[in-house]
């Protein structure tokens, strides 16, 4: 869905062998993800970039930090072109990034986009040279970089010189308007000097992280009106569970709402024992809450209450969310379309009928005190009343044998997903 207002960037093209994701200009809303395993565990850190791939990441970045985790990464991606996983990879640099990218040329090679910290290239005269070294390695491999600016990394020596400048002023800003100012200027200035070294501007992309909500919103605003580079939009350490869902989600819808941002990332500290692949679920969702695009069918579930004490429409809501999502790989290309198809799992007559006449096919379960039976309704109609304790078993095939009726052969549109 185009986003009114949506600001106009130009269009960045990450590549892969055929794969191509293009960031920003007409192109829908990537989603991204950065892996948690050591880069130099090839087979690990392999199997990690394909489960996120497979739950939706478009791009995957992974930590390039020590020599051998370098010499790691064209195994790590002969190993994805084996397994048939061709989603590009990012590297992370910090520090040695200029080092790295200069010795190891087959992981300059492998990598489809260099993320690069203007605060941690290096200090004082190194600072240019180092820089410049990793933009020599993009302009060599053809390759998108990103000037990935955090304010837990920013160039400390532009920030005074700027602190310096407000206190010359009749009117000195607030510190944190100054610190805006340091992000901002960061990124632009890098992105001006790549540019001036040969990169094209279609090849870059700016983000300037902070982990605080209203600030993101602040810093991306002024970031946008200043400039059209590709913007990647992410709430840096949001943090674990629903704290981090809450506050990233927060922040990134109401940039997005707003036009700005083309790719997204959701940094989640993981719980321990989560999959990584969580952060991608809680990007997908977003982009799907406010309509911007389609990853898989959403299932409208009440909340519950006092009508319906048993837990059976919850379990019912859970297995068919899962049921759902777990065919989405297969279901993609089998039934385009299909990831915009709306279900109800609604726990009394209260909304139940209403609210499963609204979807495409819904289920309303009965109540406390309510006869055992569950009317399901498709395409707005009631078409038959569940009974007995086969309800779920029963509804899920209900829900393939529609699924393959509507959008098999082609009988559904690709339009809006994640193509
Ligand atoms: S639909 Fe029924 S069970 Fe669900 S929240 Fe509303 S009143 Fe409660």
């Amino acid at each position: 869905m185009a986003r009114p207002g949506a600001r106009k960037s130009r269009q960045a093209r990450v590549v892969w062998g055929d794969r191509v994701v293009t960031i920003g200009g007409e192109a829908p809303i990537r989603i991204q993800s950065m892996t948690n395993t050591d880069t130099e565990d090839v087979v690990g850190t392999a199997i990690q970039v394909k489960e996120l791939a497979q739950a939706g990441s478009e791009l995957v970045r992974l930590t390039v930090n020590t020599p051998a985790a370098a010499q790691a990464v064209a195994p790590i991606r002969e190993q994805l072109d084996r397994m048939g996983i061709d989603v590009p990879l990012v590297g992370d640099f910090h520090y040695n990034g200029h080092r790295l990218l200069t010795e190891f040329p087959e992981c300059a090679q492998a990598l489809s986009k260099y993320r690069i910290n203007p605060g941690n290239v290096g200090r004082g005269d190194k600072k240019d040279r180092q820089f410049g070294q990793m933009v020599e390695a993009a302009l060599r491999w053809d390759k998108v970089i990103r000037i990935g600016v955090n304010w837990g990394s920013l160039d400390q020596e532009l920030l005074a010189t700027l602190m310096d400048d407000n206190a010359r002023r009749s009117q000195p800003w607030e510190a944190r308007q100054v610190m805006y100012e340091a992000l901002i200027t960061s990124a632009l200035e890098s992105a001006a000097r790549a540019c001036e070294m040969g990169m094209a501007p279609e090849q870059v992309i700016l983000s300037c992280k902070v982990s605080g909500v209203q600030d993101l919103i602040s810093v991306y605003r002024e970031l946008s009106r200043r400039c059209n580079y590709p913007l990647h939009l992410g709430l840096t350490e949001a943090g674990m569970g629903t704290k981090g869902a809450v506050a990233s989600s927060s922040a990134l819808s109401i940039l997005l709402q707003e036009g700005i941002g083309d790719t997204i990332r959701v940094s989640l500290t993981p719980q321990p024992g989560e999959s990584r692949t969580q952060e991608v679920l809680i990007a997908a969702e977003i982009l799907q809450a406010l309509g911007l695009r389609s990853f898989a069918p959403s299932v409208t579930a009440c909340p519950g209450c006092g009508r319906t004490t048993s837990t059976t429409f919850q379990e019912l809501t859970q297995q068919i969310e899962s049921y759902l999502r777990a065919q989405m790989p297969l279901w993609r290309a089998r039934y385009p379309g299909v990831e915009r198809m709306k279900v109800a799992v609604m726990g009394c007559i209260v909304n139940g009928p209403g609210e499963s006449k609204h979807a495409d096919i819904g289920i309303s379960l009965p109540g406390t005190g309510e006869a055992p039976a569950a009317p399901v309704f498709i395409d707005g109609e009631k078409r038959m009343t569940l009974r007995g304790d086969r309800i779920a078993q029963e509804f899920q095939e209900i829900v393939r044998n529609y699924i393959e009726s509507r959008y098999g052969n082609g009988g559904g549109s690709s339009q809006g997903s994640m193509s």
